[in-house]
């Protein structure tokens, strides 16, 4: 059993993952930077320990003062979170080598599904479909236009290394592959230290629809169903629903079964996801493996009454899965909003600043993970999420409808955030349709946000 735990991240998903571990009765202890001295996930951990500055390189990628703080704590596993170091397979390794239990996959495992396009090819031998590109990594923009030929355009040049929807363009002819490669390929190289690109088909305007899987120790491995996270802007999701509206059970049958087979080619531990892109024939083609939790991880426990960060420290502790694929019931509809603090009239731009005054929703089904209190700072360092309102239904238009109400119901002042962009779209007939593919955002947006402006939106005081 895990008796102390470090958590090495920060925001909403620290506090998430001790939360969990105190109702675990697991000591959680906390790593900060000097920026984030007053932040949530530093006042309620059992302990909390400075490992750098405000910059994320000095603290939270920091893996040696990461790894030092977890053995001088005594603490016999540490949780990555999501972002930062959750993806480094130097860091799982270097816990691995003080003895200290990552709470995710092996190391190698990460090196296997961390590298896109060479996960691509371990799905390739597994008979997991992928959508058609090169075979590994390509070299240059000439070696990407020659594939580019022979797959046939639109395609998509994509970081190996890449994450967050960076290190990635489009390309709708041989020029775009010359500018696109270089600029995809340098973007890669600053965000990630490595700038390695691939090619794919663009599939378009496809839906992403994503399977949740848990395995444990011992060989077995479920999926906890789908989430359709289709809602994009520039590639990063910002409201996420399961199940995936209208999506038939064969279909979902075939997927689950997939995700399934993938996770297995990887010798997967604890908790992951397979992501895949869908086209208008229901031809579905894996694009990547998360090997971490996800920001969209409650709305898959909402349908499922899994409890997945409790069953991320229950594989990590060497206990075997409590039930089956079939033991597993699904019910009702969930739905998240990805609430950031951006002014949305300034291409969303990232608004730190110091909260004024937050409340949030309550009652039936309504959810909110966040890491804000009154009075708290949003920091410029660090991502611009800072709150996740969930909300779950007997069925899709109940969700719906808890979701508009519990966005009326918030209030965040101080900084200007996206949630008044969120609460529209709850009113919007196509979205309410469902089904809806990646391109919803860029064909709806501007309406959006024209009649937010309308209605004195961007006139309004935060
Ligand atoms: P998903 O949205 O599918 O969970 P992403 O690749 O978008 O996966 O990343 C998950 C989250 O991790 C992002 O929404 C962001 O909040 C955070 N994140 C991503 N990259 C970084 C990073 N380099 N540093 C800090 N946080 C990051
Ligand atoms: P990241 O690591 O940044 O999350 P992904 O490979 O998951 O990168 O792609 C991010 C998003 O880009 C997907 O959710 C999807 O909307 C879009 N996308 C990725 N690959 C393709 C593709 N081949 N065709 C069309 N859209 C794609
Ligand atoms: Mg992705």
């Amino acid at each position: 059993m895990l008796r102390k735990v470090l958590i090495a991240n920060r925001g909403e998903i620290a506090v998430r993952i001790i939360r969990e571990c105190l109702d675990s009765s697991i000591e959680a202890v906390s790593v900060y930077s000097t920026a984030d001295r007053q932040a949530l996930h530093t006042i309620i951990a059992t302990k909390a320990i400075c490992i750098g500055g405000p910059r994320a390189s000095e603290s939270y990628l920091n893996i040696s003062n990461i790894v030092e703080a977890a053995k001088a704590c005594g603490c016999d596993a540490v949780h990555p979170g999501f972002g930062f170091l959750s993806e480094n397979s130097d860091f799982a390794r270097a816990c691995e080598e003080a003895g200290i239990k990552f709470i995710g996959p092996a190391s190698w495992t990460i090196d296997k599904m961390g590298n896109k396009a060479a996960a691509r090819k371990l799905m390739v031998e597994a008979g997991v479909p992928v959508v058609p590109g090169s075979e590994g990594s390509v070299k240059d923009a000439d070696e990407a236009a020659a594939i580019a030929e022979k797959i046939g355009y639109p395609v998509l040049m994509k970081a190996s290394a890449g994450g967050g929807g960076r290190g990635m363009r489009k390309a709708y002819n041989p020029e775009e592959v010359r500018e696109g490669f270089a600029a995809a390929s340098a973007e890669a190289e600053s965000c990630f230290g490595n700038g390695e690109m691939y090619v794919e088909k663009l599939i378009e305007n496809p839906r992403h629809i994503e399977f949740q899987i848990l395995a444990d120790g011992f060989g077995n491995v479920v999926h906890l169903g789908e989430r359709d996270c289709s809602i994009q802007r520039r590639n990063q999701k910002l409201v996420e629903e399961a199940p995936a509206w209208g999506l038939s059970s064969e279909l979902r049958e075939k997927m689950g079964q997939a995700a399934v087979k993938a996770a297995k080619a990887a010798d997967y531990e604890n908790a992951g996801t397979i992501e895949f892109v869908v086209d208008k024939d229901e031809n579905f083609y894996f694009i990547e493996m998360n090997t971490r939790i996800q920001v969209e991880h409650p709305v898959t426990e909402m349908v499922t009454g899994i409890n997945i960060v409790k069953e991320q420290l229950r594989i990590a502790s060497g206990i075997p899965l409590g039930f089956s694929q079939e033991e597993i019931q699904f019910s009702g509809h969930a739905i998240e909003c990805r609430i950031t603090a951006e002014r949305v009239f300034d291409n969303f731009a990232p608004c730190p600043g110091q909260v004024e005054f937050i409340h949030f929703p309550a009652g039936a089904g309504i959810r909110v993970d966040s890491a804000l209190y009154n009075g708290c700072e949003i920091s410029p360092f660090y991502d611009s999420m800072v709150a996740k309102v969930i909300a779950k239904g007997n069925t899709r238009l109940e969700a719906v409808r808890r979701m508009r109400r519990a966005l009326e119901e918030t209030v965040i002042t101080g900084v200007e955030t996206t949630l008044p962009v969120q609460h529209l779209l709850m009113f919007n007939q196509e979205f309410l349709r469902g089904g809806y593919d990646t391109g919803f955002i860029e064909n709806h947006l501007k309406d959006i946000l024209d009649i937010y402006e309308a209605a004195g939106g961007k006139h309004e005081s935060v």
